[in-house]
């Protein structure tokens, strides 16, 4: 065991927002006397972006409130308080770190764009001696033990996904202990509200196919109910293409995207669950799926910014449109496709859509509409429950046909109507009007 340092730490919580399996969470608490912990709700994310849509809408704000709550009563639990602002965290970090004289701030490695401008904004606040330690924490294979060199990780998903499976093994999760009642200290900070962050109250759509709640709390309770619970983690592989319900697929995205569940302790569980009822296809399917999760994000660790731009890593010269009008009709669930209007529509209504959805939605605004892709993607952005950058413009790229699909394909979206709603149970849900 290492010697604690007299010292105090602050874990600055980015999109890692949970007690368990937290890395930030685990060396603040092994090496410093006195640890406080701190969040941000930067209004950064609530602006309009520069295709006039707001980064982080109403279903995603909900769910970061009750994601913090959470938070904060588990970091409670362990005698760690949560303090939290609205405000910009190069605003509020440097305050903090002078008030209470921090010497280390341990926090998630973020490298996109917008994340690494406000790690060099905060960085210029700060005096000399404050250390800054970042960890990958959002990962299922740490890039420890893929690469030091992450321009020699493959454009094509499945060589990569072989050698981890073949080379790689999957770290424990870890824990902490809670601390001793003299490490809380006064909290004067409140969590906003949703009316504070600029948007009305709302009730969650009774139709919803993700009725879930933000925060730590409720993705264990999800991981068990999918798993040992009800089982239907036996049966993913048949049912994940589904598009009516809540157990169609596993729903940990949301979690997963803001790090209140980690990829590690879905692994962890899944093993445990096979240990006990046995290995199928389906249960293998889920961490499948988990490592294209990954891959996404070493795409983006390897080609930077070049997934935000609209050539794609393939820097293609494609033809766009931006016709303002058929871009509206794709939003509000207009076009003359009604499978990609009841999607729409869903996502309008919830936050949410399923893959299926998603694939076939995009598929129809760029290569049926032509549309630049990145004004979908940045409409995604804007809705979803689970945005997360690599996996929105990962997927976005793929495609739009300036990413990682080596087939470039394009989705019939009435072919693929009739397979995955031949009886239209998901058009009806989605576009049938009823009074009450
Ligand atoms: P499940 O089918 O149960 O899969 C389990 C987990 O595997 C998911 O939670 C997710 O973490 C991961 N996963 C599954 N499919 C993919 C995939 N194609 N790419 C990356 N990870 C995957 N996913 C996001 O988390 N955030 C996004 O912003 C996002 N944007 C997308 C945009 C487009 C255009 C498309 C086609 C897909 C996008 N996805 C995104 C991927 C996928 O649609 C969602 O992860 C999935 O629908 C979430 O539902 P689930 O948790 O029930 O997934």
């Amino acid at each position: 065991m290492q010697k604690k340092q007299n010292n105090t730490g602050l874990i600055w919580f980015r999109n890692n927002l949970r007690t368990e399996d937290n890395a930030s969470l685990k060396k603040a608490v092994e090496n410093c006397n006195k640890v406080i912990a701190v969040y941000c709700f930067d209004p950064k994310l609530f602006r309009i972006d520069e295709f006039g849509f707001q980064k982080t809408a109403k279903f995603r704000a909900q769910f970061l409130i009750e994601t913090i709550a959470d938070l904060k009563q588990n970091l409670a639990n362990l005698n760690v308080t949560l303090l939290t602002y609205f405000e910009n965290p190069e605003n509020s970090i440097y305050k903090i770190c002078d008030t209470y004289s921090v010497h280390t701030i341990y926090t998630q490695t973020e490298w996109t764009e917008e994340e690494t401008t406000t790690n060099n904004l905060i960085k210029a606040t700060l005096a000399e001696n404050i250390n800054f330690i970042e960890d990958y924490d959002q990962f299922l294979y740490h890039p420890d033990s893929i690469s030091k060199d992450f321009t020699k990780i493959p454009d094509v998903f499945t060589i990569f996904r072989k050698k981890l499976e073949k080379t790689v093994k999957i770290e424990k999760e870890f824990s902490v202990s809670k601390l001793l009642k003299e490490n809380l200290i006064k909290n004067d900070t409140s969590i906003p509200t949703l009316k504070e962050l600029g948007f009305e109250s709302f009730e969650t759509n009774v139709k919803s196919a993700f009725p879930f709640s933000g925060g730590e709390n409720a993705a264990q309770e999800r991981l068990n109910d999918y798993t040992f619970k009800t089982k239907k983690v036996a049966f993913y592989k048949k049912t994940r293409n589904g598009l009516v319900g809540v157990d169609y697929s596993t729903k940990f995205s949301p979690w997963l995207a803001n790090g209140s569940l980690s990829a590690k302790t879905i692994y962890w569980k899944i093993k445990e669950y096979e240990a006990e009822y046995g290995a199928n296809q389906s249960t293998y399917w889920v961490i499948f799926e988990l490592i294209w999760r990954d891959y996404f994000k070493y795409i983006s660790l390897k080609h930077h910014s070049k997934i935000f731009k609209i050539g794609g890593i393939l820097e293609k010269k494609y033809q766009w449109n931006t016709d303002k009008q058929l871009i509206q009709q794709w939003v509000h669930g207009n076009t003359k496709d009604d499978f990609v209007n009841a999607n729409m529509i869903e996502l309008k209504e919830t936050g949410w859509m399923s893959n299926r959805g998603r694939q076939n939605v995009a598929s129809y605004f760029a290569k049926e509409l032509l549309l630049d892709w990145r004004i979908g993607a940045a409409y995604f952005e804007s809705l979803l429950l689970d945005y997360d950058v690599h996996s929105n413009y990962g997927n976005w790229m793929y495609v739009a046909g300036v990413g990682n699909d080596p087939r470039d394909r394009k989705f019939n979206t009435q072919l693929q109507a009739d397979r995955y709603d031949g009886g239209h149970r998901f058009r009806k849900l989605w576009l049938e009007k009823t009074l009450f």
